[in-house]
């Protein structure tokens, strides 16, 4: 089966297609840049707007090159989370072409498909999966036809909190590559840690961030501190999962785990008991189409397609609302 995937959940409008039978999958992407501040969910709607179709049609364009002139089985697009305005073009463009192409329709959870596309390329059975991106940070365990949150944000995502530092600071988006590279060789200085069970808070290590930087501290100190303490708590609870679930896989999504830092603790924290740790390659961590190719043709070899009545977007769509049906220990 051949499944076209349509991205568009904030600031990547992404198509790609991926071969069940081959495992190939190409991805073709087109980012938004904000000129300043952070993502502003018009403008970032008005770059989806431009791009999906182009993206799609070079995308399309090259799977007639590769398989001829019907090479498309099923079209898959992220339904959620993810802002409104993006979402609902996304929606549009991925009903229309399911109507035109005369293919079933699959709705994707775009955190699922950060999951999925880890289990995919690791071959990991059934792992713990650590998304740690722009606006989520969460952890995934499944059990009983669904994948369960262990433990989450309370508040804003770590991706968010590390932009809304380097905007104070000055820097354009997105911040965290930024703090990565003046990280390197910044001292350590306390900010808060704040962990409650399996839950996690990044609000207040950001605005201490801001304060310390404000009251002079160096901003590379600043920046290895703000990685030190927030990928800290990330592996804390990820290892925690990992010993509640008696589970030894872990896979990482999201963007934030481009983080060389971020994997690096990881990997050492999986290494010490003995569990496995995979990391995807940068294009398939941040938001792309691919992990929605790839769910989507898991879930329409499943059958687990949508009609376009029923299709509607959803911006708070949460991982635990999805029936896993693609699975053989599943739901059908
Ligand atoms: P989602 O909808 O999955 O929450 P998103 O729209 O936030 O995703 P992603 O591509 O998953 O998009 O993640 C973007 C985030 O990743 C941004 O906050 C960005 O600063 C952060 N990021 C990118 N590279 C790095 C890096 N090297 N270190 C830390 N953070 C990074």
């Amino acid at each position: 089966m051949r499944v076209l995937g349509i991205e568009g959940t904030a600031w990547c409008a992404s198509a790609a297609v991926f071969d069940d039978a081959g495992g190939d999958v190409f991805v073709e992407s087109d980012a938004y840049e904000p000129d300043s501040g952070g993502i502003h969910p018009r403008e970032a709607a008005e770059h989806m707007g431009e791009a999906i179709p182009q993206v799609i049609a070079r995308t399309l364009a090259r799977a007639r090159e590769e398989y001829g002139p019907d090479p498309i089985d099923a079209v898959a697009f992220s339904r959620g989370p993810g802002l409104g305005p993006c979402l609902r073009i996304v929606g549009t463009a991925a009903r229309a072409l399911s109507r035109t192409l005369e293919v079933p329709l699959v709705g994707v959870n775009h955190m699922v498909a950060h999951l999925e596309i880890g289990r995919h390329l690791s071959g990991f059975d059934s792992p713990v999966c650590l998304n740690a991106s722009g606006a989520n940070a969460h952890l995934l365990g499944y059990r009983d036809g669904r994948y369960r949150v262990l433990g989450e944000t309370m508040d804003t995502g770590v991706g968010n909190a590390l932009d809304k530092f380097t905007r104070h600071v000055g820097w354009s988006h997105p911040g965290g590559p930024k703090i990565e590279a003046h990280a390197e060789g910044g001292d350590y200085v306390e900010l808060p840690y704040v962990v409650k069970g399996m839950d996690f808070s990044f609000s207040g290590i950001m605005s201490a961030a801001k304060a310390a930087y404000d009251d002079g501290v160096p901003v590379e100190d600043v920046c290895n501190s703000l990685q030190e303490h927030t990928f800290a708590m990330l592996t804390e609870v990820a290892e925690r999962a990992l010993s509640l679930t008696g589970t030894d896989e872990l896979v990482l999504g999201g963007g934030v785990g481009q983080n060389d830092r971020l994997r690096g603790m990881l990997g050492e924290m999986c290494a010490a008991r003995g569990a496995e740790f995979y990391a995807p390659e940068p294009r398939f961590l941040r938001d792309n189409a691919g992990m929605i190719a790839v769910l989507g043709a898991k879930m329409a070899a499943a059958g687990d397609v949508v009609a376009v009545a029923e299709s509607a977007i959803d911006p708070d769509f949460r991982p635990d609302e999805v029936p896993v049906t693609w699975r053989d220990d599943g739901e059908s």
